[in-house]
């Protein structure tokens, strides 16, 4: 049987995501979606800044998003599985902020990414060119290394982020055999701690035209062993929602799973891939 989970997905109580958990829900059910995973942001610079962040508090916009969560599920329970999560971004900067983060809720699921370096702004807003573009990915890939090794999360969200916005601005193609030895350590790390590494489909929209991170790293981590991938859209509005979903499923098989991921209650649970 077919069964499509989004575990990635945004909605108004994101900064930067469009619809409301009703207009997910309506878009999940028109869509044949089973499962939805609300993960709104909840970034390192938003938790420090609280009421002063231009972002609104964090706190206070995934407390509304888990009870928005809640509302919807018992409205939707018939037809939709829709669960709490959220995204949390740079775990390792704050550690003890973060910490109070994850008590807000009873979690199904919590993402953990790395938009911003320490001291630096979301790789959205920065510059590259030929002289900072190795330096940065390897600060990128130490920070996620200190995170898959220490933080306390479910699914490493989006590995290779930069490269969106590399890929998008320039014309670097940056090779990543250099940096394959810190990968390693990373999946090594996610394996001994039974943690997933995410498969998001929305690179495949954009000029990288690949999931992040792409098919031959999902391979590699198969290799070294690795047993949960989840999959999400990290879509930001309701028309997203599930897009790419079942491309990333079929890619997941192709790198020789059977199953791939959902968390509820922060436990793993396989779904078996259908094709
Ligand atoms: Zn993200
Ligand atoms: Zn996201």
């Amino acid at each position: 049987m077919k069964i499509i989970c989004d575990t990635h997905v945004h909605s108004d109580n994101s900064f930067d995501g469009e619809s409301s958990v009703a207009e997910i829900c309506e878009s999940a059910v028109k869509k044949g979606i089973n499962t939805v995973i609300v993960t709104d942001h909840m970034e390192a610079p938003e938790i420090r800044l609280g009421d002063k962040s231009v972002y609104g508090n964090a706190c206070k916009s995934i407390a509304q998003s888990v009870s928005d969560v809640e509302k919807y599920s018992e409205k939707y329970k018939d037809e939709l599985r829709l669960l709490k999560g959220m995204e949390l971004g740079e775990p390792m900067h704050m550690p003890k902020l973060t910490k109070k983060a994850l008590e807000i809720a009873d979690f199904d699921f919590i993402l953990a990414s790395v938009h911003n370096l320490k001291d630096e702004e979301d790789f959205y807003y920065l510059e590259y060119n030929e002289n900072n573009v190795d330096s940065l990915l390897k600060r990128y890939f130490d920070e996620l290394l200190d995170t898959a090794q220490n933080a306390e999360f479910d699914s490493l969200a989006h590995l290779t982020y930069p490269l969106r916005y590399i890929y998008e601005r320039t014309d670097i193609r940056p090779d990543m055999n250099k940096y394959s030895g810190v990968i390693d350590e990373i999946f090594k790390a996610l394996i001994k701690r039974d943690k997933a590494l995410e498969v998001n489909t929305s690179g495949l929209f954009e000029l990288i035209g690949t999931t992040l991170p792409d098919i031959n790293l999902v391979k590699r981590f198969k290799e070294l062993g690795g047993k949960y991938v989840t999959v999400g859209s990290d879509s930001h509005n309701a028309e997203d929602l599930g897009k790419g979903v079942e491309k990333g499923i079929e890619l997941i098989k192709t790198c020789g799973f059977k199953y791939y991921t959902v968390f509820c209650k922060r436990e793993p649970k396989y779904v078996e891939i259908w094709y």
